[in-house]
């Protein structure tokens, strides 16, 4: 069968350093995964463009960096730890465990065909969908346990107690105690000490609320913004890392004054949308998906979610819309939850009118590991070039991991020496670039094209003589001579900075 998409981009990842399986030596962590050195620095270019955009070009946005392990009462007063649940289902037939509202829908009562076990060469079996109108994303089957909820929050325990030794300690004396008694000593022992790793950043920004205000002398409408790393327990994970445990969040809580926060959701919206298409995205792949009221979570007024269409494989074929980021109106139940629970006045008094209000939020909430492999799979291309087919990544020059290769024509007559003055010019001007000597010239092209590299610099013998070099641009392998001074500040043009 021939590789799908997905799976050469896969291969493609690993084998050129954009992200590997993490602990690998010793049988991979499923769902973990780790950014080789060019993956590494398209997640970085990626992190660095939302701040560039979202804080630095803005004067109605400041920066925040938050701890990822936060006062329990946080998640209890946000509803993370009554609420942050998914609906857990077992596939009785296959034994795959999956999130229910994102298995495939089907009609109740439907008749349906899968195979035992689900396996390929399984008997077949008859079956109907059940009355929640779902099958099992894996085999296709009906036969499936009850939901259950399943909260999604990592729990550790903070402090030199073991809450685990401790219980071991205390399992004499709660024997005797009757069956409630115990469940409540129990718990107490684990409440004790537990926290929880972050499931996202935007707490971070609510808790501040006050500290940013009466810091950086701000007033709604103005915007936080954090990025960093969040954790949820995912029932399911797929997709390289689509859906993983451990990954980066972008995101910008934005307080306005209430009865003009339509506005703003109207106004982030657009712009979110927009950003992904200024860094390259194709538009024909991006969608806004308005929620439904039955979707929307129960505090959000309004949610968008810009889509992109990633080719994962699916029953039907290969394609299929995912999340990059979420643009919610989440009101100001945020602000008034961690008020009540702290009892300190989160609410903003407006002097010029004498105007108090507790502010809306507009959250648009991105996730770098999403938009990284969306980048990865939107720039994959296959290209016939004189007879063989061309592999190229076809980033945005700002994303690129490599902005340009240098390249002596050949190993002697100075070429390298020239070479290596150029890849100091570049490195002196922070430009990202990478010195290739070995194999013809083309093959060495063609390295750098798969790594995504917009620009390749080469000595060759008209170098020597009058000083030029010879520029190779990406995606045009158009090839034109530039000067050979001022090449770091060529690049630098090329690449908005100056
Ligand atoms: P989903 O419906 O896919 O689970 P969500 O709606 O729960 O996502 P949010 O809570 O809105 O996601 O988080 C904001 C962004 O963080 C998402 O749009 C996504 O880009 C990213 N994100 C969330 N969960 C994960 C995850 N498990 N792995 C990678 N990125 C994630």
């Amino acid at each position: 069968m021939p590789e799908s998409t997905m799976q050469k981009i896969v291969s493609l990842a690993k084998r050129r350093g954009f992200i590997f399986q993490s602990s690998e030596i010793y049988g991979g962590l499923k769902a973990c995964y780790d950014y080789g050195p060019l993956g590494v620095e398209l997640k970085r270019n990626i992190k660095d463009a939302w701040w560039r955009d979202m804080v630095h070009r803005r004067d109605d946005v400041v920066g925040l960096d938050c701890s990822i392990i936060m006062h329990p009462d946080v998640w209890r007063a946000s509803g993370h730890l009554a609420g942050f649940s998914d609906p857990l289902v077992d596939c009785r037939n296959c034994k795959e465990r999956f999130r229910a509202d994102k298995a495939p829908r089907a009609v109740p009562g439907s008749a349906l065909v899968c195979r035992e076990g689900g396996k390929r060469d399984g008997r077949k079996l008859a079956g109907t969908v059940g009355p929640a109108g779902y099958v099992c994303p894996v085999c296709g089957s009906g036969d499936l346990s009850p939901e259950r909820q399943f909260n999604l929050m990592f729990r550790t325990s903070l402090g030199p107690v073991d809450p685990v030794q401790e219980i071991l300690d205390a399992l004499d004396s709660l024997v005797e105690l009757e069956p409630s008694k115990r469940k409540e000593r129990l718990a107490g022992i684990v409440d004790r000490t537990a926290v929880y790793l972050r499931p996202e950043t935007a707490q971070g920004m609510f808790v501040n609320f006050l500290n940013v205000l009466n810091s950086a002398r701000v007033k709604p409408p103005f915007g936080v913004a954090q990025c960093g790393k969040s954790y949820r327990n995912e029932i399911t994970t797929s997709n390289l890392t689509f859906r993983t445990c451990e990954f980066e969040q972008m995101e910008m809580e934005f307080f306005v004054e209430p009865g003009t926060d339509e506005h703003w959701f109207d106004y982030w919206s657009r712009a979110r949308f927009a950003w992904y298409q200024s860094l390259g995205m194709r538009a024909e792949k991006l969608r806004l998906r308005r929620h439904e009221k039955e979707e929307l979570a129960h505090y959000a007024k309004a949610c968008v979610d810009v889509e992109y269409f990633f080719p994962f494989e699916n029953p039907e074929g290969e394609g299929e819309w995912g999340e990059l980021e979420g643009i919610a109106n989440r009101t100001d139940y945020d602000l008034r939850r961690h008020s009540e629970r702290s009892r300190k006045d989160l609410s903003y008094f407006e002097a010029e009118t004498r105007k108090r209000y507790v502010p809306y939020v507009i959250e648009p909430a991105a996730g770098a590991d999403r938009a990284a492999l969306a980048f990865l799979c939107d720039a994959y291309a296959e290209e016939m070039v004189e007879g063989e087919i061309r592999t190229v990544l076809r980033f945005h020059p700002r994303l690129a991991p490599i902005k340009v290769g240098v390249l002596p024509l050949v190993r002697k007559d100075g070429l390298p020496e020239k070479a290596g003055e150029i890849m100091r010019e570049l490195m002196a001007a922070g430009i990202n670039a990478f010195y290739d000597e070995s194999g013809a010239v083309g093959r060495r092209y063609r390295r750098l094209d798969e790594a995504g590299t917009p620009w390749c610099v080469t000595t060759d013998a008209e170098t020597n003589a009058n000083g030029s070099v010879t520029v190779r641009e990406r995606d045009s392998m158009r090839q034109t001579r530039v000067p050979m001074t001022g090449l770091a500040e060529h690049f630098r043009r090329l690449l908005g900075g100056g």
